[in-house]
Parts: C-alpha cells; structure tokens; sequence
C-alpha cells in the first residue's frame, strides 16, 4: 500500500484543522452531514433523469453511530458515493482553492472566526479525530474503496469490501486534554443538540445509535 501525500494546499488547511484553536469544532458535523445530504442529492437528481435509477424515499439517510468503547463516530450515507478517483481527487486535494484563498484573505480582518461562516468541508473533522477513515462504493461500481489518514502525512487508498452504494466516514475521537473534551463528541444528547443547531433543514432521515458508556 502506497501512501500519498497531500498537496501543498491542503496540507496547510488541514494543520489549520488540527491545531484548531477554534472553540466551535462542533461544526465539523454541520460540514459531514451536509456532504453526506449532498450525496444523496446528487442520486435524486440522476433519478430525475435516469428511468434505470428509482429514487426510494426510504432507501436514502444518513445513519451517525458513536461507539464509546472504541471512541469512533461514523457518519454513513447512502449517497452517489466515491469511486477510487473520486477519493483521490476529493479528499486528496482542496478543490476550490479559491475559496480557501478568500478565507486566508479574510482570516486576518476577522481571526478564526471565518470557519464558522464558510464551509471548510471535511477536513473539519481533524479539529476532533486523529485518524479519518472513509469506505466508500459508488453508484454503478462493484468496488468499494478505502481512504485513511491521520494528518498532514498523507493518506492511503486501498480496495476494501462494502455492500451497498454509499459512504462510510469513521472518525477516531481525539482523548481529552486539559483544555478540550472530546469525549463529548460521543455523547447522545450532545450531537444530538449539535444536528439540531446546524442541521434541522436536512431534508433526510438522520438516525442516530449510541453505544458503550
Ligand atoms: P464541498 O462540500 O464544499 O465540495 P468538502 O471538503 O466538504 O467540500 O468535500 C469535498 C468533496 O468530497 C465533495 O465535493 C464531494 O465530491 C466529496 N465528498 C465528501 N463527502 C462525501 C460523501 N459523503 N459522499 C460523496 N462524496 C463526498
Ligand atoms: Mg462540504
């Protein structure tokens, strides 16, 4: 297995998320289950227009499970999902380099702030996980894929067993320091309130199931 490195970009957006100092790093939920909602999206537009592809209500939601005894939040969909190259070039590289040069512009009038108001996407959850995993299968492929990392050392990518179409992000929850409780990040009532803040508008079912104590 080859590990990869991260672009220059991202290297430098991710160690802004990992020596986050930023004290709403609860909204790397928010930035998770938005992607995920955005996947599901991307299946019911192509249904629209795709008589092969039936677009089941119920078949589409976003399930969270927190597992306290291995300190593991998943957030799963059953969106569009990623093939290999997908992984590759999503997850790998900042796509939208132009907006995380407006941000840097921005940063200095306004401090740290400006994560709150723009969407800085999924390497938010290095703000509360030390390793990323995302398993993922996409729609129309027989191969699931995947991707780890556990920072600004790069990523992996390698052929993995999945059913069904859809993505996987299992975040392993930092341990507490003096400063920051991450253990709160496992707590029913609090993503609980967390969803409820950020993400009452998601037009899918969002299932939670808690486990361990
Ligand atoms: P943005 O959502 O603004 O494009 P993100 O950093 O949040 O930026 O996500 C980067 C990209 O990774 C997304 O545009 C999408 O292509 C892909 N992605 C992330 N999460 C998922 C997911 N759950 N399912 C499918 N694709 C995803
Ligand atoms: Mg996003």
């Amino acid at each position: 297995m080859i590990k990869k490195e991260f672009k220059a970009e991202s290297k430098r957006l991710l160690e802004m998320m990992i020596n986050s100092i930023y004290t709403q790093k609860e909204i790397f939920l928010r930035e998770l289950i938005s992607n995920a909602s955005d996947a599901i999206d991307k299946i019911y537009y192509k249904a629209l227009t795709d008589e092969q592809l039936v677009f089941n209500k119920d078949d589409y939601y976003i399930r969270i499970t927190a597992d306290k005894e291995n300190r593991t939040l998943t957030i799963a969909d059953t969106g569009i999902g990623m093939t290999q190259e997908d992984l590759e070039n999503n997850l790998g590289i900042i796509a939208k380099s132009g907006s995380l040069a407006f941000k840097n512009e921005n940063e200095a009038k306004d401090g740290h702030n400006i994560i709150g108001q723009f969407g800085v996407g999924f390497y938010s959850a290095f703000m509360v996980a030390d390793q990323v995993t995302v398993i993922s299968k996409a729609l129309g492929s027989d191969q699931a894929y995947r991707w780890e990392s556990e920072g600004t050392d790069g990523y992996t990518i390698e052929p993995c067993e999945k059913d069904a179409v859809g993505t996987e992000i299992t975040l392993k929850i930092k341990e507490n320091t003096e400063d920051d409780r991450y253990d709160e990040y496992l707590e029913e009532y609090r993503l609980r309130s967390i969803i409820k803040k950020y993400s009452d508008f998601i037009r899918y079912p969002i299932k939670m199931e808690v486990t361990g104590h």
